[in-house]
C-alpha cells in the first residue's frame, strides 16, 4: 500500500495476539472477534512461546494475561518491551480484578491499557481497533520519516555532484572557467591578507586550428584531454589550480609563486605536452603537438582586481608566440605607485 493512501483508513488489517494459559478464555475472547471485519485472531497458551509466537506473527495489539503458571505476566510485558520486533506494540492487559497497585505496576512495566477480564466484547473490540490504528500510525510515520530521511541524503549527494559538475569542464575534466574565476578571486584576496606574490600561467596550444584540418575535431578533443592530464600533473600545490580557460587554452592559478617558479612550473607544463609526442605534422614548431605559455606574477594590493594579472598573461602569452611559439615567457608586473596611506587619505576627504 501506498504511505499516503488512505491513512485515516479506520480497517486497516488488525491482529490480535491473545496470551494466557486458559483455553477457556481463549475460545470466549475469539467469540467475541468472530466476524469482526479485516481482523485476526492468534491465541497462545504457552507462556513460555509468547515472545517467538509476537515476533513471528507481529500483531498489532496483544491482550496479556498476568497470571500465568509458568511466567509471570508483567515479566513479559518487559520481555516485548526490551525487543526491537515487540518493542511498539501496544499490549493490553488482561486482568482478574480491578486493582489500583497491579494496575500500576502494569503500565509500569509498559503496558498500553488494562482491562477486567472478561471485558464486554463492544469495549474489547473499542480497544483492540484503538490500540491497533495507533500501532498503525507509528509504523507508518516511522516509515515516512524514513523515507523522507533517505530522499534528503539523496537530493544531499545530488547536490553537492551538481556542485562539483558546474565546476568542472565536461571535455577535460580540469576546473571550468566559472571555477577559475572563483578560485582566483579567493587565492587573489589571502595573498592580499599575507602580501603575498601570487602567478597566472595561461597556455595555448600551437596551431591547434591547423590539427583539427588535419586529424579532424574528434582527434582534436582527445588531444585536448591528453594535454589537460598533462598539464594536471605539473601543477602540485594544494592552493594551487588548473583550468580550461576555453577552447583550446587552459590556465594555472598558483598563489605564493614568484616569477621564477612560475616559469619552472611553466617549462615542465611545455616539456610535458611535448612528451606526448602527439603527432602533429602540420605544425611549424615540430612533428609533434605543442603549447606556448605565458605567465605574469604580482603581489596584490588592496583594491586591485585579478583581471590585471590576466591581461599580463595573455600578453606574454602573445609574446611566446611571435617568439615562435613552443616556449615560456613569464612577466612579474611593474612596480606600481604605492598605494594611498589611510591617514593621508583621511585627511584629504576630511
Ligand atoms: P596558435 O598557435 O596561434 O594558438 O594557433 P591556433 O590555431 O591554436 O589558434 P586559433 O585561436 O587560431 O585556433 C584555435 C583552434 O582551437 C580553433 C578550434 O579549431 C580549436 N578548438 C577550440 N576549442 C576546441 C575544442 O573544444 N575541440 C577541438 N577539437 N578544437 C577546438
Ligand atoms: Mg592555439
Ligand atoms: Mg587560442
Amino acid at each position: 500500500m501506498n504511505l499516503f493512501d488512505d491513512p485515516d483508513s479506520r480497517l486497516q488489517e488488525t491482529m490480535v495476539l491473545l496470551v494466557d494459559d486458559q483455553a477457556m478464555i481463549g475460545e470466549a475472547v475469539r467469540r467475541a472477534l468472530v466476524g469482526e471485519p479485516r481482523l485476526q485472531f492468534h491465541f497462545c497458551s504457552a507462556a513460555g512461546e509468547a515472545v517467538q509466537t509476537a515476533e513471528r506473527i507481529k500483531p498489532t495489539v496483544i491482550l496479556q494475561d498476568l497470571i500465568m503458571p509458568t511466567v509471570d505476566g508483567l515479566s513479559l510485558v518487559r520481555e516485548y518491551r526490551s525487543r526491537p520486533g515487540t518493542r511498539d506494540i501496544p499490549i493490553i492487559v488482561l486482568s482478574t480484578r480491578e486493582d489500583p497497585a497491579v494496575k500500576s505496576e502494569a503500565f509500569a512495566a509498559g503496558a498500553n491499557d488494562y482491562l477486567v477480564k472478561l471485558p464486554d466484547k463492544i469495549e474489547l473490540i473499542a480497544r483492540i481497533r484503538y490500540h491497533s490504528r495507533a500501532y498503525q500510525h507509528l509504523l507508518q510515520r516511522g516509515e515516512a520519516f524514513r523515507a523522507l530521511r533517505e530522499s534528503q541524503q539523496q537530493l544531499t549527494q545530488i547536490n553537492l555532484e551538481l556542485v562539483r559538475l558546474t565546476n568542472l569542464d565536461g571535455l577535460t575534466g580540469l576546473s571550468n572557467r566559472r571555477y577559475f574565476d572563483e578560485h582566483l578571486s579567493l587565492q587573489w584576496a589571502q595573498c592580499v591578507r599575507e602580501r603575498n606574490e601570487i602567478s597566472v600561467l595561461m597556455i595555448d596550444v600551437d596551431e591547434f586550428k591547423k590539427y583539427n584540418d588535419a586529424y579532424g575535431h574528434l582527434k582534436g578533443d582527445e588531444a585536448l584531454k591528453q594535454v589537460a592530464a598533462a598539464i594536471a600533473e605539473c601543477v602540485e600545490r594544494p592552493a594551487d589550480m588548473t583550468a580550461r580557460f576555453g577552447g583550446e587554452e587552459f590556465a594555472a592559478v598558483l598563489p605564493g609563486t614568484p616569477a621564477e617558479g612560475a616559469m619552472r612550473v611553466g617549462e615542465k607544463i611545455r616539456e610535458r605536452v611535448q612528451a606526448l609526442a602527439i603527432d602533429h605534422r602540420a605544425s611549424t614548431t615540430g612533428p609533434v603537438l605543442t603549447v606556448s605559455v605565458g605567465g605574469a606574477t604580482l603581489a596584490p594590493r588592496p583594491g586591485e582586481d585579478p583581471v590585471a594579472l590576466i591581461q599580463i598573461a595573455d600578453e606574454t602569452l602573445y609574446d611566446a608566440k611571435r617568439a615562435g611559439r613552443n616556449r615560456v615567457a613569464v612577466r612579474a608586473a611593474p612596480p606600481r605607485p604605492p598605494p594611498p596611506r589611510p591617514e593621508l587619505h583621511r585627511a584629504a576627504r576630511d
